[in-house]
């Protein structure tokens, strides 16, 4: 028997439910990737953290006596022809929630159908199937977090599944040459692949415990970042969460479950990057070009959001604390639209996903599933209370290095004469009447 397993956003070996299936059911078994050229023109960063995780996941799996075929083109296509052209009885690949990968899959299903391939989809992209949990009343997906983490907690996780020992390939696939890593747009992002992310992981189980102290103090950056290896799949959520529930970490088993949340919501409402899940909560939104690009630039003249959108640029990451001040600052005081800051941060983020991207940013806008939607986020609190010396904005807006502690959230309440040295700018036109608002 032979078994294709294309890979897309699991890009592991421990804790597969797909290609451990396919071992242990296959004598034979195709570990795929098929590189999309609709995807690679999404973000560079990405682009370059898939590549890095494709070298390591094939050095892992020639390790175990197999190798990661590798073809261009449509996922589809490629898979099927792959497959028929070796007889193989299965195709097994992960199940995801985006509106692309339900697409890709219901095709696949329907070749698979024609062909009399079997396709089996597994789970394995986020610790509880999104499917699984309904809410009562006829509801499809949970819309308030609270309820859903009750029963996410209460609910029976799925076991971890086994790392294959060994993998053979069928005689004559031609495994295919890996293209060259590509470069990303920032400087100092984050290397992907498995043996990373297992490194990082082992790290982070030794600094997890102050996380509830930590995980919103913006200088201390006591988060774990593995947010981008949870994106590719090159670490297994269930394994993170189980892990983290054996150091008590119940703080941190929330965060991921926020995670889980936006899938499932994902799952019934595929057009969460477009359109507000709440009816009719988008409001008129201003089309003001300038501010949107100083907002992209980080040149609001409001340092703190500015350092936000600097650490992005820079390391395809921002704080989360960095990316709730950043994006209710566009929303909720620009009166920018959301969408265009949804794309923005969809080309830069290293994690950058649908379901959290969008299902966060529309919780922000106040359009989402926020309990408390017309908040507003006083940027210079914020950044008083999870910034208080100013460390974190030093770090990113280095023509603010000289103003020390506090005082560098609000330049515009330094002596005229230190403000006129500073190479920062003033508060925005557009935000000009605001700058009173601004001073908590
Ligand atoms: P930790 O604090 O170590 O948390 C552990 C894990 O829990 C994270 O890796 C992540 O998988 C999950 N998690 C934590 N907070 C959230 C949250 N609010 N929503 C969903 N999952 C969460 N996260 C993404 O993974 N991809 C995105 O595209 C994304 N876009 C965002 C956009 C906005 C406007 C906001 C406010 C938040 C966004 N987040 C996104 C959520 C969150 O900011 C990141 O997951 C987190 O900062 C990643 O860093 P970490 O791994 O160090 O997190």
């Amino acid at each position: 028997k032979t078994a294709v397993v294309l890979f897309t956003r699991d890009l592991r070996v421990r804790d597969n439910p797909a290609l451990a299936a396919a071992c242990a059911s296959a004598e034979h078994v195709v570990p795929l990737y098929v590189l999309d050229p609709k995807l690679g023109q999404l973000s560079p960063n990405r682009t370059r953290f898939l590549h890095e995780s494709l070298a390591d996941l094939r050095a892992a799996l020639r390790d175990k006596g197999g190798d990661l075929v590798i073809r261009m083109g449509d996922p589809v296509a490629e898979t099927i022809e792959l497959a028929r052209s070796i007889n193989a009885e299965g195709i097994g690949m992960a199940a995801d929630v985006s509106t692309y990968a339900r697409r890709r899959e219901e095709r696949m299903r329907e070749e698979c159908e024609r062909h009399r391939i079997a396709l089996r989809l597994f789970p394995g992209l986020t610790v509880v199937d999104p499917g699984e949990l309904r809410p009562g009343g006829g509801g499809s997906a949970y819309r308030v977090f609270s309820p859903y983490h009750r029963v996410w907690r209460a609910a029976q996780w799925r076991e971890e599944v086994a790392t294959p020992a060994k993998i053979t390939l069928p005689p004559a696939v031609a495994a295919g040459r890996l293209p060259a890593i590509p470069k990303g747009e920032s400087p100092d992002a984050a290397h992907g692949g498995e043996t990373e992310a297992r490194r990082k992981f082992a790290t982070w189980m030794r600094h997890i415990g102050p996380y509830p102290e930590l995980h919103n103090d913006m200088p201390a950056d006591g988060t774990s970042r593995l947010s981008p290896y949870l994106r590719f799949g090159c670490l297994s959520p269930l394994e993170l969460a189980n892990a983290a529930l054996k150091s008590d970490a119940d703080d941190y088993v929330r965060q991921l479950c926020w995670r889980d949340f936006y899938y499932q919501v994902a799952l019934v409402y595929p057009q969460l990057s477009t359109k507000p899940l709440r009816p009719g909560a988008d409001t008129e939104w201003r089309d003001d070009r300038d501010a949107l690009q100083h907002w992209q630039d980080g040149t609001t003249g409001v340092p703190v959001v500015d350092a936000g959108m600097r650490q992005l640029r820079a390391e395809g990451w921002m704080h989360n604390r960095a990316r709730l001040i950043t994006a209710a600052f566009l929303t909720k005081h620009l009166g920018v639209d959301w969408r265009p800051g949804v794309q923005w941060f969809f080309r830069w983020l290293l994690d950058g996903d649908v379901p959290n991207n969008s299902g966060n940013w529309q919780w922000v806008a106040g359009t989402g599933n926020d309990t408390r939607p017309y908040r507003k986020f006083n940027p210079i609190r914020q950044a008083q209370r999870f910034d208080p010396e100013g460390v974190y904005v030093r770090r990113y807006v280095p023509e603010l290095k000289g103003v020390e502690g506090g005082a560098v959230h609000q330049p515009w309440r330094l002596p005229d004469k230190v403000r006129r040295g500073l190479d920062y700018p003033g508060p925005l036109e557009s935000h000009r009447d605001e700058a009173v608002w601004l001073r908590p």
